[in-house]
């Protein structure tokens, strides 16, 4: 075992703080990874305060993950060291259920293993993700980097970015089509730039009339103020697709009624259990063969298809950088909306903190 700096919440009510964790040696398919950026996704903060109720503590966060690889296993002959790699939200599943054995590991029906919180198949211990100076993963779980610089705002494509992209690849979005992205944060500003990518025409919708101008430069066509109804009705009836990444309870019927007929608006943010989306009128479904849909993350081999497309279309998120220490601070700016769009933690200041310690 290597023992590991990291950065742990100890208990749901305590902030986190510098806490040693220990690696695994790599095995035969194992690739051994120093960590330079890890994003700061709001799971992470909904983990360390147990506030999905599934905690196990110590909890360290941080599934979007870039490095670089120090060490592979004997049996590894994708990677070599040196190679600048990337880890997501998963670090195993069942491999052999119709999910898994389709490339889509995301959905696997035995449950996939998360980079952190995720009990490990075999041995039922906890994993701790990117908060921390290095991981070991297996190969399979492994996404190559081609970006040749910023790799600070590569880290959160390996959840924002997937977690957006995947829909807009499943329900075709591309050129001709009108698609809707609901919210401008670090899943919205994603959105917005890949279904631009992607040729379709996009429309973004966001509460802040302040948000406009950034809308646009990231990528929208039109920005729709979505509490205005005149702005709204503009648009009745005219999409193709709709992605709505605001977990905050709201009225989904909307943004429904601006479907065309067999139109979809898929939902990536989740609202509490205790406080769910009112029910939408099934009248406003059924006149228009309308559908509401849902979708988490992406498959291994689709996150490194976007990972690819990013690379090539140069797309990376836009970002603050932090240190380590600033964790906590950044959690309470991010309850507020306060960040465009992603918090990336400069692993470089976690490594400088434990070894000014150690001296
Ligand atoms: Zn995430
Ligand atoms: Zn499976």
């Amino acid at each position: 075992m290597t023992p590991t700096p990291a950065y742990a919440a100890q208990s749901a009510d305590q902030p986190l703080g510098p806490h040693a964790i220990e690696r695994r040696e790599p095995g035969p398919h194992d690739i051994a990874i120093d960590i330079l950026y890890c994003g700061v996704c709001h799971s992470d903060l909904h983990t360390a305060r147990n506030e999905w109720g599934n905690t196990t503590y110590p909890s360290v966060p941080g599934h979007e993950i870039v490095g670089t690889v120090t060490a592979v296993g004997k049996d590894v002959h994708g990677f070599k060291a040196g190679d600048t790699v990337g880890v997501g939200c998963m670090v195993d599943s069942c491999g052999h259920c119709d999910s898994c054995k389709a490339g889509e590991e995301n959905y696997c029906e035995n449950g996939f293993t998360g980079t952190y919180n995720g009990p490990a198949q075999e041995d039922g211990g906890n994993t701790y993700g990117g908060y921390s100076a290095n991981i070991v993963v297996d190969e399979k779980f492994v996404l190559h980097i081609t970006h040749k610089d910023n790799l600070a705002a590569v880290a959160p494509l390996l959840c924002a970015g997937i977690t957006t992209y995947s829909p807009l690849r499943h329900w075709h979005v591309g050129p001709g089509k009108k698609v809707g992205i609901v919210g401008l944060g670090g899943l919205g500003h994603m959105g917005v730039k890949l279904a631009h990518a992607m040729g379709a025409h996009v429309v973004l919708f966001t509460t802040s009339p302040s948000k406009t101008g950034d809308g646009k430069r990231l990528g929208a066509d039109e920005v729709v103020i979505s509490k205005d109804p005149a702005q709204m009705a503009q648009h009745a009836g005219s999409f193709d697709f709709i992605l709505n990444t605001v977990a905050a309870p709201h009225n989904l019927d909307a943004y429904l009624n601006l479907l065309k007929r067999d139109g979809t608006m898929c939902l990536v943010g989740a609202p509490p259990i205790d406080s769910p989306h009112p029910s939408p009128t099934v009248f406003n479904l059924i006149m228009k063969r309308r559908g509401i849909a849902g979708s988490l993350i992406g498959g291994i081999r689709e996150t490194q298809e976007m990972l690819d497309f990013c690379a090539e279309h140069d797309i990376v998120s836009d970002i603050e950088t932090i240190a380590m220490r600033d964790i906590n601070k950044a959690y309470e700016r991010m309850l507020k909306s306060d960040v465009k769009y992603r918090f990336v933690i400069d692993m470089q200041s976690l490594k400088d903190e434990a070894r000014s310690k150690a001296a």
